[in-house]
């Protein structure tokens, strides 16, 4: 790779230290990753993308998990062009969110309705809310350390937020049947939900997918309850099963969440419900001014349908496959102890006994002075445009930046 001798980078991390708070918020805050990520990005292609100086990157983060069919995918933009001229945020929908919601309910499991919004937490959001709604009460198991979103009940900081937001939590451990009933023990007559994470994905933390024991007694235990069960769909949604990611237990939800790779990188999000969830759903007064705008639906369509038709899930895991198994004959090779988890087109790679992630962000930082883009502690995501060419370029390049890490 050409190295451009340019720092738009460094130049505009310069200006916006004055004009945004901390220079940048939320988990996109460059200082959050390793020193040497760029924070600024100019274009995006297919798998790969270009920072603010134009070196380019093999992507394994998807812009956090958006990109599912590739950067600009050629359909789906057709797509979102042909109604952008006919009409995006109107005085009310279009014809494209009937189409959608039907299309939802037609390829999602669970599904006999579907609403819309904008990101994933507003869609855990209504879950939370319609669960009350339709139960009259008021309790929600959550699990201990899981994602769900940035607004003061589910935060991961707790900057600004008090203790009444949080007052009908109740947490559980993931995985452990035994803690979630006796989480449902706690919350006896009050109990509107069960939340759970489409599989554990933990910042830094190894990731697993649900077992069928806790699955089916999440299931048991919401319906002894009379509790909704809720999957947050939104990190994983159509990458693991169409249907959703519950699907690969056997396990159906009352309530989901889904965002990020829903339109393929159109700002959208989705709630899909069951019949008994119809009347909380209907009840509860949810908006917003952007929620119904057509062209993130229209290229929600196309995205589910060309993932249908490419059978997109069966190539992410193909690719996360042939990934995974490149990395660990290499890490056998090199004896160095990188430790992968979660499913193969979802993974983390983390290391053993690097609590201070010396070896990660070494091995991230080789990565992406090669032209891979890794993250040593989040979810990595693999695409429909992640081609086997791209899988051996990036082992390639992993090949050495695990050589780095055998000589520390
Ligand atoms: C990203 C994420 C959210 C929040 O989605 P936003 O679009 O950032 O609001 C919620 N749940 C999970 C599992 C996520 O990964």
């Amino acid at each position: 790779m050409d190295l451009p001798s340019t720092n738009f980078d460094g130049a505009l991390r310069a200006r916006a230290a004055r004009v945004i708070p901390g220079g940048m918020w939320g988990h996109q805050n460059a200082p959050r990753l390793p020193a040497g990520y760029p924070q600024y990005f100019s274009r995006a292609e297919g798998c790969r993308t270009w920072d603010a100086d134009g070196r380019d990157y093999i992507d394994f983060i998807c812009g956090w998990g958006p990109m599912i069919l590739g950067y600009n995918d050629v359909d789906v933009e057709a797509a979102a062009a042909k109604q952008r001229a006919l009409g995006d945020a109107m005085n009310g929908p279009s014809e494209r969110l009937v189409e959608l919601a039907e299309l939802m309910v037609e390829t999602v499991s669970h599904a006999d309705w579907a609403m819309f919004s904008k990101n994933g937490t507003d869609a855990t959001t209504a879950c939370l809310t319609i669960a009350r709604a339709g139960t009259g009460r008021r309790k929600i198991l959550v699990a201990r350390g899981a994602y769900h979103g940035a607004i003061p009940w589910c935060s991961p900081s707790v900057a600004g937020v008090t203790e009444e937001d949080r007052a009908h939590l109740v947490y559980y451990d993931y995985n452990d049947v035994r803690s979630l009933e006796a989480a449902v023990e706690q919350c006896k007559g009050d109990l509107a939900a069960i939340l759970v994470s489409a599989f554990k994905h933990d910042l830094g933390k190894s990731h697993e997918l649900p077992t069928v024991a806790f699955a089916q007694s999440a299931r048991a235990l919401a319906d002894t309850a009379d509790a909704a069960l809720i999957v947050d769909d939104v990190r994983a949604g159509f990458r693991l099963d169409m249907g959703g990611s519950w699907e690969v237990v056997g396990v159906r939800p009352d309530l989901a969440a889904w965002s990020k790779a829903i339109a393929n990188g159109h700002a959208l999000a989705a709630v899909t419900g069951n019949d008994r969830f119809r009347d909380g759903a209907t009840r509860i007064f949810t908006t917003g001014s952007f929620w119904t705008a057509a062209v993130s639906m229209a290229s929600s369509i196309a995205t589910i349908r060309k993932l249908q038709s490419v059978d997109g899930v069966a190539h992410m895991r193909a690719m996360g496959q042939r990934f995974r198994d490149g990395l660990e004959a290499q890490a056998a090779k090199h004896g160095v102890p990188l430790r992968q988890s979660g499913p193969v087109q979802m993974p983390v790679l983390l290391f053993d006994n690097d609590a201070d992630r010396r070896l990660g962000d070494v091995f991230c930082l080789e990565a992406l002075a090669r032209g891979v883009y890794l993250h040593p502690s989040h979810t990595l995501f693999l695409s429909a445009a992640h081609r086997e060419a791209d899988i051996d370029q990036a082992l390639m390049v992993t090949d050495e930046a695990l050589a780095a890490v055998a000589r520390l």
